[in-house]
């Protein structure tokens, strides 16, 4: 009995310590975050002036960039170069993170940081400068500036907690020497570029999506500029974003790398070795090859012979985009034709007979889904898949059971974010019309599954 006394005895002492433990754990992860909190936002970048030349290495940067110091090719000079050159990271994300830690490790005099959005968890896999004590509370740019004083307190740090527009980006540009496109979007990237030719400055670009990178630069030493590769933007609707297509983070971390390794090249006067060419980077395959770009083109638009682009100009009206990767809303529906998640969600809880369809891609749907909905994903809707379309079809043909003689059976539409569902309506849609399937009331809910995480459902995972 005294045994069983003392074994008592210690397990409320275990969870007694365990108690602290706990709190003492809490009390640390505050502390820490409060240490790593950025500084405070202020309401207007303050103007930098210009480097001033540096004319030797101090003891501390002799030690410091010694590995690098001793290579031939950069060397001292080299290395003064670096600490008198600025560039401007126009992203601080997948890309512009590894970038900016190499520029600021390798001693880049000023870095510019450009970013109008906040640290967000979902992005942490591949944005590796942010840590998660400043997930949802945090601007990117002061996040990144905050972590890479920390590595490197002589580089000056100036984060732009703002989106580069075409009031700002000429003038930005033109305060630093040398501009990395870092950012994730196609009207962004036309505004960088021509900003880039009309301030003369080198724009080092990489883009990664899914298993695939990209790498060139643009506008050096009478290179093409984006628009003599890119004269028009591709169709809105064929643009896949990284929260729509999924990236691995260690492909935007090689990217990132490549792009530094271009930068600090261009900054140290080596010169850059995709000037004119452009680096395909397949990570599945683990290949890299390297294309040959058509030169300047004497008619383009910003950098040609007569040029037009005289002044930037409204990027999203011309890409028939928004300059953001997230939450790019298509609008191809009337406003009858969509139900919102909360009207869906009456609709369910009073048993109304239905169907709903999820057409996300099967990988999207191993993630979370609603379980009563039936998944046909949208390829295999426009690919008309036989299989598909027969489970298509017993699926209406089971529904429809608990439908009165004579009415619509309804069909709604789910995805992701509310913008595939919409072409999946107009595909049946266009079925209804032809009497293939007899289903005359298909409409999309609004928003998709992250809606109904966010207004429904808070237990739904989001992705
Ligand atoms: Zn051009």
């Amino acid at each position: 009995m005294a045994a069983r006394a003392e074994v008592l005895a210690l397990q409320a002492q275990v969870a007694q310590r365990e108690k602290e433990l706990s709190s003492l754990r809490q009390r640390l992860a505050e502390a820490l975050s409060a240490e790593q909190e950025p500084e405070q936002e202020p309401e207007r970048p303050v103007p930098v002036p210009p480097l001033p030349p540096k004319a030797a290495l101090s003891r501390a940067e002799i030690l410091r960039y010694s590995r690098q110091l001793v290579l031939p090719e950069l060397g001292v000079a080299g290395q003064l170069r670096l600490a008198a050159a600025s560039v401007l990271v126009v992203g601080c994300g997948g890309l512009g993170c590894p970038l900016a830690q190499y520029l600021a490790a390798a001693g880049v005099g000023r870095l510019g940081l450009v970013d109008y959005d906040v640290v967000e968890l979902s992005n942490l896999a591949r944005q590796v400068l942010h840590g998660e004590a400043l997930a949802g509370r945090a601007n990117k740019a002061f996040s990144a500036a905050a972590a890479l004083r920390r590595l490197n307190s002589a580089v000056q740090c100036v984060p732009y907690a703002e989106a580069l527009t075409p009031a700002t980006a000429r003038d930005l540009v033109g305060r630093y020497d040398v501009v990395a496109d870092c950012s994730d979007n196609v009207p962004t990237r036309y505004l960088v570029s021509d900003a880039c030719v009309l301030a003369g400055r080198p724009l080092v670009s990489a883009s990664a999506l899914r298993f695939e990178g990209q790498l060139t630069v643009y506008h050096h030493d009478g290179g093409p500029c984006y628009r003599c590769v890119f004269p028009e933007p591709p169709p809105a609707d064929t643009v896949t974003s990284c929260a729509d297509g999924g990236v691995l983070g260690a492909v935007t971390g090689i990217l990132g790398c490549l792009q530094a390794l271009e930068v600090l090249k261009i900054a140290a006067g080596l010169g850059p070795s995709y000037s004119g060419r452009m680096l395909l980077f397949d990570a599945l395959a683990g290949q890299f090859r390297a294309i040959r770009l058509r030169g300047r083109r004497a008619d383009c638009a910003a950098c040609g012979e007569r040029p037009t682009v005289t002044a930037l100009q409204d990027y999203e009206a011309f890409c028939g985009s928004a300059a953001t990767d997230k939450c790019r809303s298509l609008h191809l529906l009337r406003p009858e034709e969509r139900v919102s998640v909360t009207d869906y969600k009456r609709l369910l809880d009073s048993e109304v007979p239905h169907l709903l369809l999820d057409v996300r891609p099967k990988v999207e749907v191993d993630i979370c889904r609603l379980p009563h909905s039936l998944h046909i994903p949208l390829k295999c809707l426009e690919q008309r898949d036989a299989a598909s379309l027969r489970l298509l079809g017993e699926a209406i043909r089971e529904a429809r059971q608990g439908v009165q003689d004579g009415a619509d059976l309804p069909v709604y539409v789910i995805c992701k974010l509310g913008n595939d569902s919409q072409k999946a309506v107009k595909i049946l849609q266009s079925w209804s019309v032809t009497r293939e399937f007899d289903v005359l009331l298909v409409q999309d809910i609004v928003g998709g599954l992250m809606a109904w995480a966010a207004k429904v459902d808070a237990s739904f995972p989001e992705y």
